[in-house]
C-alpha cells in the first residue's frame, strides 16, 4: 500500500517532546536494567534486518532504476526520535543533538571504512566550502581537526528535523560522484576521523515503525515498516517480498504519479475512479516486486509465500480494500512474472532487466 501516513507519523514523532540530556557520553553502563533495555536492542536488531534487506534490493537493482543516490550503509538514528529518551540514550550511547549509527550493512561503505554500530556522529567533512563549527559550546563535543564542514551547520542546528533524519537526507543528496566525505565519530570517548566513500545504489530510505499494527507505506522517498509486519515474516525472503513491493512503488514514482493525478490516497481516495488508480499502481508493484527480489537473489517464489500466508490470515483488513486485488488474484501476478523471468534474457551481469523499469510504467491520468 502507498499511503502517507509515513509522513505524518514522522513529523507526529518529531514534534514528541525532546529532553535535553546532560553530556555523558558514557551512558552505556549505566543502572537501567537490562529489562528495560531489552526492546531497544531488539528495536535495534530488526533495523538492521529490515536495512540490511532493503539494501541488497537497492544495491543489485541500481542499474534499472532511475533514481540514484550515494549510499553509505549505515542507518542512522538520534535521541530525539525515541520516546523514551533516557533509556535510549543508555541502551546505545547516543548523544543529544548528534546522529550515531544504528546499524551497518555488511560490507557496506561505511562498514569497509571502519565505522562501527553506535559511533555518535559528530560532524562531517567534504570538498566544499568551510563552514565554521557553528556554536563551540554546544552539545558535549568540539571537532578539532578537518577542514571541510558540511554538518552540523548553522542551519541545520535550526532545523526540526531529527539530527538523524537530517543528516540522511543531506548524504543522500550528495553528488555522484564517489567523493571521499570523512566523518568526525565518537567511540568509547575517543575520537576518529573516517575517510568513506561512498556506494551509488538505488534511492530510498527506510524506516521501522514500533507499532502492534501490520502495515509498510511509502512516501515515495521512505520506506516505513511497522515493527509489528516485521515479527509477522517467517524468513528474509518474505521481508524482502514486502520491501520489494514498496520499492517498487518508489522505482514507478507511484505516490508522485498518484499525486499529480489528483488522487487522495488518504480514506476518501478509495472510492470510486481513484480506487482504480490506485489498484492499477498495486498491480505493477506487484509485478515489479518479484523481479527486484530476484536480483537480489531472493527466491521471488517467497512473495507468493508470504502474501498467501498474509492473505489467508488477515486478508479481511486493508487487503478487500477496493484499492487492492485479494490475494488470489496477486499470486496469480507473481506467477505470471515468475514464468516471464524464466524465458527472459540476462544482461552482462547476470540480471534480469524488469520490465516494467524499462518502460517506467503505465501513466495515471
Ligand atoms: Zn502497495
Amino acid at each position: 500500500m502507498i499511503t502517507r501516513w509515513a509522513l505524518i507519523a514522522l513529523i507526529g514523532a518529531l514534534l514528541a517532546a525532546f529532553a535535553p540530556l546532560a553530556s555523558s557520553a558514557h551512558a552505556q553502563t549505566n543502572a537501567e536494567d537490562s529489562s528495560t533495555l531489552a526492546p531497544f536492542f531488539a528495536l535495534q536488531e530488526q533495523d538492521q534486518r529490515v536495512f540490511s534487506i532493503g539494501h541488497r534490493l537497492l544495491s543489485a537493482n541500481t542499474d534499472y532504476c532511475s533514481s540514484r543516490v550515494t549510499n553509505f550503509g549505515f542507518q542512522l538514528h538520534s535521541l530525539d526520535q525515541y520516546g523514551d529518551p533516557s533509556a535510549a540514550q543508555s541502551a546505545f550511547g547516543l548523544v543529544s543533538g548528534y546522529p550515531s549509527i544504528s546499524a551497518l550493512v555488511q560490507n557496506g561503505a561505511a562498514e569497509r571504512a571502519g565505522l562501527q554500530k553506535n559511533d555518535v556522529i559528530l560532524a562531517v567533512f567534504a570538498q566544499g566550502r568551510q563552514i565554521a563549527w557553528p556554536k563551540s559550546g554546544i552539545g558535549p563535543h568540539r571537532v578539532t581537526q578537518g577542514n571541510y564542514t558540511i554538518w552540523p551547520t548553522s542551519e541545520t542546528e535550526q532545523s526540526e528535523l531529527a539530527p538523524a533524519i537530517m543528516l540522511a537526507r543531506m548524504l543522500a543528496n550528495r553528488p555522484l560522484k564517489h567523493e571521499e566525505i570523512t566523518f568526525a565519530v565518537q567511540r568509547n570517548g575517543e575520537q576518529i576521523y573516517l575517510p568513506v566513500k561512498p556506494d551509488i545504489t538505488c534511492a530510498t530510505r527506510f524506516q521501522l515503525e514500533s507499532s502492534r499494527k501490520r502495515r509498510a507505506a511509502t512516501d515515495g522517498e521512505l520506506i516505513t515498516i511497522t515493527t509489528k509486519l516485521v515479527e509477522i515474516t517467517r524468513n528474509d525472503e518474505e521481508l524482502a517480498a514486502i520491501l520489494a513491493h514498496e520499492l517498487a512503488h518508489n522505482f514507478l514514482q507511484h505516490p508522485d504519479k498518484l499525486t499529480a493525478a489528483g488522487v487522495d490516497r488518504g480514506l476518501l481516495g478509495q472510492l470510486g475512479s481513484s480506487a482504480g488508480k490506485i489498484k492499477a499502481t498495486e498491480i505493477e508493484a506487484d509485478r515489479l516486486s518479484v523481479w527486484l527480489m530476484a536480483n537480489a537473489g531472493f527466491d521471488p517464489e517467497g512473495a507468493i509465500r508470504f502474501w498467501t500466508f498474509f492473505g489467508k490470515k488477515y486478508g479481511k483488513g486493508i487487503f478487500s480494500a477496493p484499492t487492492h486485488y485479494r490475494w488470489k488474484k496477486r499470486v496469480r501476478l507473481f506467477e505470471e512474472e515468475i514464468a516471464a523471468m524464466a524465458t527472459a534474457e540476462r544482461d552482462e551481469n547476470g540480471l534480469l532487466p524488469p520490465p516494467l523499469l524499462l518502460s517506467g510504467g503505465a501513466e495515471i491520468d
